[in-house]
């Protein structure tokens, strides 16, 4: 028995299971764009209760029944079954298929045979598992954090894709986000009021979207309704736009055809025309990572440092943030013996200081560094001096490379 049911649940509870039984139940299909070329890349299934007299009732009147007496779950696994079913039309009529995402409610994080049973259908389609975006919402990230992790992960190594969904509407933990491998970040339209002209607002969004690019999410924009809006969500590199402005959620058939259409006409627009400079920075650093995969920034006045890029770099053993003379001690350590001295010299903030007061522009050296693999290769250090017109500090960016 279910607590806290009202009447009015249990007759619309009755509808809905012979709804099930009648096959009432559809998937509607809101496209996703690409905030840039204007392509349909993807899109989500959302649920829709088509009576027998064709009228269509929103999710806002069945879903918050449907949770309460957990026959979210079987809505949940229905629209699956759809979503598979027309994935599956397609491939065989050799139609264009694109991702799509399905919402599953949080109850289905306890639920026995979860993952099991996603696997099943999907592969019972012959769907390829990378077609199928699970999303879920932020508010299922509140429950117990080491499940939720543990099954986004399991999720995501049987090769589907894993949205947190409604991102900023209220319940977000970014811890949570940092430790789940989800790898689509779906922000919500709460955070795009108006046309995102109040700067606090604009500061919020522009931050969301850094940190997620820097943790490698793919970022949807949910609830784009103006130009405005789409305009200032290039300018902070959002990936993939959902929204009124380009298509409202619709059947089967109509989805089908925007999907072999592609593109929107009238948005076939030079990419460096519409690149805004946030977005033209964030690939002349991936230029200047490819280059130099150990990025350092640091404050020789305030005796700091932090790494801007250093995944890549064939040594990581030293810590990323910290102390900049214990860097440089760090760093003598996995110099060869021979290099170790020139290293700690060159380097040492008297030195670099010094040479800051001389007028040089950078400092550079060449020395053998042990990788992580335990081979020496030559790497090339170089030190340049900044300048930060809000400071007198001494700042410095260091860029490594391997040379051989
Ligand atoms: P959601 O998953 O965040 O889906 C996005 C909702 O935003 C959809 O509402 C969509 O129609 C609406 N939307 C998209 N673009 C715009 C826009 O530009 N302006 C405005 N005002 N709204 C926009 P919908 O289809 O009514 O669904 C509402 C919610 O119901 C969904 O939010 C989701 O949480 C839930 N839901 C829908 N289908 C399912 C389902 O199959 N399973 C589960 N568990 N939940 C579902
Ligand atoms: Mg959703
Ligand atoms: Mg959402």
């Amino acid at each position: 028995m279910i607590p806290n049911l009202t009447e009015q649940d249990i007759a619309l509870m009755s509808r809905i299971e012979t709804a099930l039984e009648n096959h009432e139940f559809k998937a509607y299909y809101q496209p996703q764009y690409d905030s840039i070329t204007g392509r349909l890349v993807s899109a989500e299934a959302l649920a829709r209760w088509i009576k027998p007299d064709g009228s269509v009732v929103s999710p806002a009147e069945f879903i918050p029944c449907a949770e309460k007496t957990n026959l979210i779950l079987e809505i949940d696994w229905c629209i699956l079954y759809e979503v598979c079913r027309f994935l599956k039309k397609r491939r065989t009529e050799n139609h264009r298929c694109v991702q799509i995402a399905v919402n599953f409610s949080r109850k289905h994080i306890t639920e026995e045979g979860f993952r099991q049973k996603l696997c099943e259908i999907v592969d019972s389609y012959e769907v390829p598992r990378e077609l199928i975006e699970v999303e879920l919402t932020e508010s299922a990230m509140m429950h117990d954090s080491s499940v939720i992790v543990e099954l986004v992960s399991d999720i995501r190594s049987y090769g589907f894709n894993v949205a947190i969904d409604d991102f900023g509407s209220g319940f977000s933990s970014l811890g949570l986000v940092k430790d789940i491998s989800a790898n689509v970040l779906k922000i919500d339209r709460s955070l795009l009021s108006g046309n995102c002209e109040n700067e606090k607002e604009r500061i919020v969004l522009e931050s969301i979207f850094a940190f997620a690019h820097r943790l490698k999410l793919t970022t949807i924009a949910e609830g784009v309704e103006t130009r405005e809006q789409l305009g200032f969500l290039r300018t902070c590199d959002c990936r993939l736009i959902q929204g009124f402005l380009f298509a409202k959620p619709m059947p089967e058939d109509q989805f089908g055809e925007a999907c072999s259409k592609r593109v929107i006409d009238d948005y076939n627009e030079d990419i460096l025309v519409t690149q805004a400079p946030a977005s033209a920075t964030t690939l002349l650093m991936e230029a200047i990572f490819e280059k130099f995969p150990l990025v350092i920034m640091a404050n020789l006045t305030r005796n700091s440092y932090y790494m801007m890029a250093y995944e890549n770099f064939s040594a990581t053993s030293c810590p990323s943030t910290g102390v900049f003379d214990e860097l440089i001690i760090h760093g003598t350590a996995t110099m060869h013996p021979d290099d170790q001295e020139l290293f700690k010299t060159t380097f040492s903030i008297d030195n670099l200081i010094a040479a800051y007061n001389r007028g040089e522009k950078y400092v550079k050296t060449v020395t053998r560094q042990i990788g992580d693999d335990g081979i020496y290769r030559k790497v090339e250090t170089t030190d340049f001096f900044v300048k930060n017109p809000s400071v007198d500090d001494v700042l410095v960016v260091t860029l490594c490379q391997n040379l051989e």
